[in-house]
């Protein structure tokens, strides 16, 4: 049988660890790479014995030479307390890692597709971020290293593609939460899980009015690997997300309920450019992949609830 080599970078990680999984599903042939930074072997441990996946430690700021057919290129820390404990690096493994994994794909004639975020459109002016909106943001924050980092990756990705013809996908992923967040991931929603289950006070960061709109992993996954197997001539960027907003109080007062304690919920700072609104246009994924978020906000948190009452 024909089975695609498919490499995922940052593979162990969160999002990672699940499209491997979907991919095997999928009669993949599976290279992981990973330098563990917030990833975990045992994310991917119930793979390891599959013939058709493997796991490498790499470092994506250095180069890396495999024969595959596809690229996923995941490779970042994705939360703000991660990826701003060594903001140099974040940098480092936004950009040279872009270049080191389109400089693979050009070797291969690979395809390869740029895990890109809603952190490009910066703190927002509009309510809804559409793909043509081209943000605003701080260039100079503490966010800058993620943002501005994932944002020089989608020039690089244009840029091989213009100059190289490279075959690129960008997708621009919205919050996303679920089952293999670490405990310790920082993002809100394992924040409020993990301090909810431990019988904690929820802390909610400013006065809890920013909004996010949370998209389970199985719908995002699904538009991925949908966005990486469309027509080669559509490259993207393209928003993946739930478009349905919810502020930071509500979302802890629905965990609250959801975990059945009786718990408080107290105020922390804001950290300094934390966009105040997050709400994505979705209508590119339903026109071009007939792709929608499935599972509403609820369900979703009640299945990242279960995993998280097990691992704890
Ligand atoms: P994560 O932190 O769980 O996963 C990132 C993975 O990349 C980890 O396994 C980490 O060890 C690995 N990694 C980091 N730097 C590396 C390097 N230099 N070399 C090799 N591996 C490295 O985060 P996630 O939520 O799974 O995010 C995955 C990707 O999706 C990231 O690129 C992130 O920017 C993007 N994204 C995620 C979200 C979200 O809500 N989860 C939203 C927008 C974009
Ligand atoms: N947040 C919060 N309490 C926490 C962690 C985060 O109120 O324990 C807020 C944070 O300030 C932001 C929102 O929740 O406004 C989403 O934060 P997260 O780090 O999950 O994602 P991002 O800011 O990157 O969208």
């Amino acid at each position: 049988m024909f089975r695609k080599r498919v490499l995922i970078t940052g593979g162990a990680g969160f999002i990672g660890s699940h499209l491997c999984r979907e991919l095997l599903k999928n009669n993949c042939d599976v290279l992981c790479l990973d330098n563990f930074f917030t990833g975990k072997k045992e994310n991917v441990a119930d793979l390891i014995a599959h013939p058709y996946f493997e796991l490498v430690r790499h470092d994506v700021i250095e180069p890396y030479y495999a024969e595959v057919d596809e690229i996923y290129n995941l490779a970042c820390p994705a939360s703000p307390i991660h990826y701003q404990s060594d903001p140099v690096k974040t940098v480092k493994t936004n950009v040279l890692g872009s270049v080191n994994m389109l400089n693979l794909a050009l070797r291969n004639k690979a395809k390869i597709l740029q895990a890109s975020t809603s952190e490009i459109y910066g703190d927002p002016e509009i309510d809804l971020q559409h793909e043509e909106y081209w943000g605003r943001v701080n260039p100079i924050g503490i966010r800058s290293c993620y943002d501005e980092g994932k944002r020089c990756a989608e020039t690089l990705f244009f840029d091989y593609h213009r100059e190289h013809n490279v075959n690129i996908k960008v997708v621009r992923i919205f919050n996303t939460y679920g089952p293999y967040m670490r405990p310790d991931d920082g993002r809100v929603v394992s924040n409020f899980i993990v301090q909810a289950l431990k019988g904690n006070d929820l802390t909610v960061y400013g006065d809890g009015s920013q909004t996010r709109s949370f998209c389970y992993i199985s719908d995002l996954v699904t538009g991925i690997i949908k966005m990486m197997s469309h027509n080669d001539k559509f490259t993207g960027p393209i928003n993946l997300g739930n478009p349905e907003p919810i502020n930071m109080l509500g979302l802890a007062d629905k965990i609250i309920e959801l975990t059945g304690r009786k718990l408080k919920i107290v105020f922390a700072p804001l950290p300094s450019d934390d966009p105040k609104q997050r709400q994505p246009d979705i209508s590119k994924a339903r026109k071009e992949l007939n792709w929608s978020a499935t599972v509403k906000l609820e369900e979703g948190l009640k299945e990242t609830i279960n995993y998280f009452k097990k691992i704890l």
